[in-house]
């Protein structure tokens, strides 16, 4: 494809994405205790548990009534939610954290890495040195590993760096139909228009971040493919085949999981060598 054609079609593709950010979407169950309370594509995820629940990603703070008018469709209460957890510090995901802290009294728990981030309103990102939000504070500070409990569900922060220095893929076991399913929501994978990969005096190590973070992937078991955004796993089209495939369910997907991370391995390397051969990476969000 002609570098130009490339470009115009990347440009359509995120421009389309982008007005997806902020369209409600029906919430729905994904697995066991899992549901998605996001908006179109901003992913966010509630996970019931016997002593209240857990939130992923808060998206802006215009998503947030989005996320409270899913959370309420399902007939669950906002005041349940006891701790608010993050895919990565960028605004599309926490900028919302303040106002959902103050709306539901949770505790935000952070990676470290993306915790002073969150806590001093977008200062310090890597690139985007001019987007700010509403500072929250942050109540615990996680490393690679660590668990987050709640009633009967635990879930494992795992450390997958690169597109933010503490960005975090969840993982946890969901019960369905009698049987234990592994789930991930990946935190992001994407090597984003403007990154540099080498010589980067800001992130120096980010090409070291990103290769580790291919080899957790890679290495994490995954029946139930999620992520920070609905498209990384195909939401849209899987919500919609969950009443035409009666008896399936569309979210349980471990080939889609493999075949995602591999097309997004290649497309760091790609972007990699690209960088060495001084041409301009391009990789959406
Ligand atoms: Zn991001």
């Amino acid at each position: 494809m002609l570098a130009a054609t490339r470009l115009a079609l990347t440009l359509a593709l995120a421009a389309g994405g982008q007005d997806a950010w902020h369209e409600p979407f029906p919430a729905h169950r994904v697995a066991g205790n899992v549901y998605y309370v996001g908006s179109k594509d901003l992913a966010s995820y509630l996970i019931t548990t016997s002593e209240g629940h857990i939130l992923i990603n808060s998206g802006f703070e215009k998503t947030v009534p989005l996320i409270r008018a899913s959370v309420e469709s399902l007939g669950f209460k906002m005041s349940d939610i006891k701790i608010l957890l993050a895919s990565h510090a960028h605004s599309d995901h926490v900028a919302g954290h303040a106002l959902m802290k103050e709306l539901t009294g949770a505790k935000v728990y952070v990676m470290r890495g993306d915790d002073t981030v969150i806590a001093q309103g977008g200062k310090g990102q890597y690139l985007y040195t001019t987007s700010r939000w509403q500072p929250c504070p942050v109540d615990r500070v996680l490393e690679d590993g660590a668990e987050v409990k709640l009633g009967d569900v635990t879930l494992t922060a795992r450390l997958t760096p690169g597109h933010t220095r503490g960005c975090t893929t969840w993982t946890w076991p969901v019960q369905e139909k009698g049987k234990t399913y592994h789930v991930v929501v990946i935190g992001s994978p994407n090597v984003n228009p403007g990154f540099r990969l080498v010589d980067n005096k800001d992130y120096p190590e980010m090409a070291k971040d990103f290769a580790k973070t291919f080899e957790v992937l890679k290495s994490l078991r995954c029946d139930v493919f999620l992520g920070a955004h609905g498209g990384y796993y195909g939401m849209i089209e899987k919500y919609g085949r969950v009443k035409k495939e009666v008896g399936k369910n569309p979210f349980i997907d471990a080939e889609g999981y493999r075949s995602y991370v591999a097309q997004k391995e290649k497309a760091f390397r790609d972007a990699l060598a690209a960088t060495r051969e001084t041409k301009v990476p391009g990789q959406a969000r």
